[in-house]
């Protein structure tokens, strides 16, 4: 599934994939999209790995994987891989 973005320049419906906006130009900053990487988000938008990780019963390793995807804070990886692992009915 492909999210959608909005130009946070002009505010119109970004195209999947693009890099800049059609209209203006401004730089689109596609969630989840790490610079380059070519990794597959799963379930419910999370980075590649995560899921797995958790399934593993490895919560610790999926906030660090979560965290690097993401560059998010240890606080938002945490509640994320915890809302996951609710999700998958293994909180
Ligand atoms: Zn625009």
């Amino acid at each position: 599934m492909v999210s959608t973005v909005h130009c946070p320049n002009c505010g119109a419906p970004a195209q999947a994939g693009s890099a800049t906006c059609f209209y203006c130009r401004a730089v689109l900053a596609w969630p989840g999209a790490p610079g380059g990487g070519a990794q597959a988000s799963g379930p419910g938008g999370m980075p590649a790995g995560v899921v797995e990780a958790l399934r593993a019963g490895n919560k610790i390793e999926a906030i660090r994987l979560y965290r690097e995807a993401r560059k998010s804070s240890l606080l938002d990886a945490k509640n994320a891989v915890e809302a996951l692992e609710k999700q998958l009915g293994l909180g």
